[in-house]
This record gives structure tokens, C-alpha cells and sequence, in this order.
């Protein structure tokens, strides 16, 4: 393609006659690709955001339980700014209202059921004699998370003997049974995988990133956005003054010289002096590069990460009291969020391949695995989303293989000419969480500023 001029958003001459080149192609809705196309939009950039799905969001949807005025994230929902930096700059521009749950009501107290070692407890979940053990365990956790340099990349450090399974750093910590099972059962129900699938080094930065403690999984994950995470999104958007189309896959993107062409599924071409793309790693091998990726991306992007969390949200019945629901099951974490007049709205989170599979597009299946934790349960309808089904996400949060948390982020990283990536998958700040997506969607969004600058 010739072009006769190309400068930055305008239209120029090209041996296929007068068309218009952006400055930047964002590919991807999620918070990352949002966030890039914000600042640059804000910057005075001409701005393309290309978006596979009818809405943006990406692994954040919020939504309003059916037949209810109850706001829903069916994806992420929790923000914790006072360890998220970029969640604190985006909450103080937009004034954004944060919530927490109501606390417990003494009069309607809640049911505790934690499965351990195959029974359910309704007082403490561990024998006595592991108390001491519990206790030791969050401090293994603690003092190898603090081996973590934060300033330092992953790769430069000496780090290799934590990226190995969840399940060998208990075995080989002597992390007593009931502990190990239910500290297991916490992170996959976080992770949405099984502890034998997670590399210790990814829950390790994660528990570096919220203060050196572990114990902070347990009570710290607790806020959420009044007007959920849509309402950010739409904020991003308002504020960004950038182009969105919204059922545009792309399928190719190539780059020359002086441009990059994007090229939609649908055929149309369009082109940019750089682009961004921003879709989950378990989804970057459906756009062709030219030239191609590195042998060593696609050797790591080949091996499609695991995490396949799901939530749902469930309307049971009247139960005769709140519950609150632990343990290694289909759901690893479920428990009463509301009691309204028709029954109790129950949040759930699970993985399958742990113990029997769930399938979210059945209700019987889906009562089946809430009775597992609450035999009474008796389903009125529900709302969950399969991640891994979604044909342009394919999985939930990022989850680090074992032997690939310390490479991962950095083999991503590498430039590809004018092409930059972007989302939490590839992040080297809270990897995996809203946050790692925000921050590298303004990583990418200076490198685009330096490329459009002629400095890189
Ligand atoms: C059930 C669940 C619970 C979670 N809970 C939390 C939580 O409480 N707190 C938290 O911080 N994080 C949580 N997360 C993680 C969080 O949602 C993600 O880390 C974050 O939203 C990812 O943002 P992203 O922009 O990197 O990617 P995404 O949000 O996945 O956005 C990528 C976008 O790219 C689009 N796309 C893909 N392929 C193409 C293509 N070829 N062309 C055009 N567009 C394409 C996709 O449709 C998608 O919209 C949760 C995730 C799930 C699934």
C-alpha cells in the first residue's frame, strides 16, 4: 500500500484512494483496552476501539437479576483501592461510589456449612490440634510472598522454586491435610482452578500485592462499585471521546512501515499508525499477525491457561436462614447475598473439575450443584455465564500454569514493532484482577504516544 502522506488521523492517499488512518486501533473492550483508548482519546489521539462482543466489559458485565431491581456483576466485581492504585486514580476522577456489604444481622443469624475432609462443619472448620498448623501456614505464605521484589521483574529473580503447584508447595511446606484443603479450596474457588493447576508464584504476587497477608483474602475482598463496574466503563467511554464498534472481530492485523492494517472479520480493512490489541491470551491465536509472533509468544500462548471460575446467581426458595458455604464442591464458595420477598438470592463461585461438572445452561444441573452445600435448596431461576463457552474470552481471570508465572508477563511483553498488548492475563501488576488490566492498558497507551512520537 502506498501512502502519500500519513499523518497521524487524517485522510490520506493510498493506491486504493482516499480513505482515513487513525492514530490507534484498540482491539478489545475490556478494562484494558478502555483505559488505553481513554487516555489516548484524552491526549487529542484519533481513535478506533474494535469490540467482538454487542456490549463492552469484556470479563466485567453488569446486569440486574431478572424480575428484581438488584444490580449483578456476572463477572468481576470487587475493587480494593486502598492496594490498587489504578482503581484509586480511576475511582477519584469519576467520583465513583464504593459499597460493601451490609453486616451480619444478629436477628436472622447466618448458618455456617464447611465441608472439610469429606464433612460438613457448622463451628470451626479445622480439628483443634491443626490450629498451630493453620497459623504456620499463613506465615509460609507470608515470608515467600516477601521474597517478591515488586520492583523487580518476575524473571530476574531468583523465584523458580514458587512456580510450581499450589498442591507441591503445601506437600512440600508439610501444610497439614484439613488446612491445605481448605486454603485449596479458597484459591480455586478465587482462581477457578484446582491448586494442582496454579503456579504458587501467581497467589504469591497477588498476596505481595495486598500487603505481604494472606489472611487479607478472607476479610479484605469486600468493596464494589455503586453503579458496578458498567458505570466505570461508561464513565472511561464518556470521558475518552473515542470511536467504538461494537461487533467487529478482528481477525488480522498487519504491520508495515509506517501503519498497522486491522482487518475485521467481515473484510473491512482499516488502518492505524499503531495498535493495541487487548483480548485474552486464551483468545490471541484467532487474529493472524504479519509478521508473526515471536516462536517463544506462541510457544507460551499454545498452552491455554485453565481458570474457568464461573458465578452464578441463584434465587432459591425462602431458606430457614442465611448461608454461608466453604469447602471443595462444585460451588467452592457460596452463600446468601439478599433475602427478598420470593426467596434468598445466593452468589456462587466454582470451578468444574473438582468434583461433579456444572452445566450453567441447566437448571437442574445448577440445582444439583447449590444442593451439594444445601440439600433444601429448591431453584427458582438464575443467572450465570460460561467464560470458557465464550467464544472471545474462553476462560475467566488468568490463571499462571505451574512453570510459567515467572516467564509469562515478560515473554508478552516483547514489542512487536507497532503493535502493543495489553490485558490483565499479561499483567505484571495484580495479573489476573481489573487492576493489572487497567494498568497495562495505560502501559500500552504511553508506548502508542511514543511510537505516534517517532521515539520507538
Ligand atoms: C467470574 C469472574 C469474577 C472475577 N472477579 C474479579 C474481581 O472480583 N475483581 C477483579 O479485579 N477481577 C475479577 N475478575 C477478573 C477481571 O474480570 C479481569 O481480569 C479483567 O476484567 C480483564 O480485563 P481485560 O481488559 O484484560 O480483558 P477482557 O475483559 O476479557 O476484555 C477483552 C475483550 O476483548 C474482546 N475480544 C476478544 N477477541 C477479540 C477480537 N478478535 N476482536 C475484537 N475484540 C476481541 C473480548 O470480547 C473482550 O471484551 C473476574 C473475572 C471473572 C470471569
Amino acid at each position: 500500500m502506498l501512502y502519500i502522506t500519513a499523518i497521524a488521523g487524517v485522510f490520506v492517499n493510498s493506491n486504493r484512494g482516499v480513505c482515513f488512518m487513525y492514530d490507534v486501533v484498540v482491539i478489545g473492550g475490556g478494562f484494558a483496552g478502555v483505559r488505553a483508548a481513554r487516555d489516548l482519546g484524552k491526549s487529542g489521539r484519533a481513535v478506533l476501539l474494535l469490540e467482538a462482543h454487542d456490549r463492552l466489559g469484556g470479563r466485567t458485565w453488569t446486569g440486574q437479576f431478572p424480575q428484581t431491581d438488584v444490580q449483578i456483576e456476572i463477572g468481576a466485581n470487587v475493587v480494593v483501592p486502598e492496594y490498587q492504585p489504578e482503581w484509586r486514580n480511576e475511582i477519584d476522577r469519576y467520583g465513583l461510589e464504593l459499597i460493601s456489604p451490609p453486616p451480619p444481622n444478629p436477628a436472622d443469624p447466618v448458618e455456617y456449612r464447611t465441608l472439610v475432609q469429606g464433612e460438613y462443619k457448622d463451628h470451626f472448620p479445622l480439628p483443634l490440634y491443626e490450629v498451630g498448623e493453620a497459623e504456620r501456614a499463613l506465615y509460609v505464605l507470608r515470608d515467600a510472598a516477601a521474597r517478591i521484589d515488586p520492583t523487580k521483574p518476575l524473571e530476574d529473580q531468583d523465584l523458580a522454586d514458587l512456580d510450581v503447584s499450589l498442591a507441591a508447595f503445601f506437600e512440600a511446606n508439610k501444610i497439614a491435610p484439613a488446612t491445605g484443603e481448605l486454603l485449596g479450596a479458597y484459591a480455586t474457588g478465587l482462581a477457578g482452578a484446582r491448586p494442582d493447576e496454579i503456579s504458587t508464584l501467581h497467589v504469591l504476587e497477588w498476596i505481595r500485592g495486598y500487603g505481604t497477608n494472606p489472611a487479607f483474602f478472607f476479610y479484605g475482598l469486600r468493596n464494589s462499585l455503586a453503579r458496578g463496574t458498567g458505570g466505570a466503563i461508561e464513565k472511561m467511554v464518556e470521558d475518552g471521546g473515542f470511536e467504538v464498534r461494537l461487533e467487529a472481530p478482528v481477525a488480522a492485523v498487519t504491520e508495515a512501515d509506517d501503519a498497522v492494517t486491522v482487518t475485521v472479520m467481515s473484510g473491512e480493512a482499516i488502518t492505524a499508525r499503531t495498535a493495541i490489541v487487548a483480548v485474552p491470551t486464551n483468545v490471541l491465536d484467532r487474529i493472524a499477525f504479519t509478521p508473526p509472533l515471536s516462536a517463544e509468544q506462541q510457544e507460551a500462548l499454545a498452552q491455554k491457561h485453565p481458570g474457568r471460575e464461573f458465578k452464578g446467581w441463584m434465587l432459591v426458595k425462602p431458606l430457614s436462614r442465611p448461608v454461608s458455604c466453604f469447602g471443595m464442591s462444585t460451588f467452592q464458595i457460596l452463600r446468601t447475598t439478599r433475602r427478598l420477598p420470593e426467596g434468598d438470592l445466593l452468589l456462587g463461585f466454582g470451578c468444574n473439575g473438582v468434583v461433579d461438572d456444572v452445566d450453567l445452561t441447566d437448571h437442574a444441573s445448577v440445582q444439583n450443584a447449590i444442593r451439594r452445600h444445601v440439600p433444601e435448596a429448591e431453584l427458582i431461576r438464575y443467572v450465570a455465564h460460561d467464560w470458557v463457552a465464550d467464544e472471545w474470552i474462553n476462560g475467566s481471570p488468568r490463571v499462571h500454569p505451574p512453570g510459567t508465572g515467572q516467564s509469562f508477563a515478560g515473554i508478552m511483553e516483547k514489542h512487536h514493532g507497532r503493535v502493543s498488548f495489553a490485558g490483565s492475563d499479561l499483567s505484571r501488576h495484580f495479573n489476573a484482577w481489573i487492576e493489572g488490566a487497567l494498568w497495562t492498558g495505560r502501559v500500552a497507551a504511553e508506548r502508542a504516544e511514543q511510537i505516534l512520537a517517532g521515539n520507538d
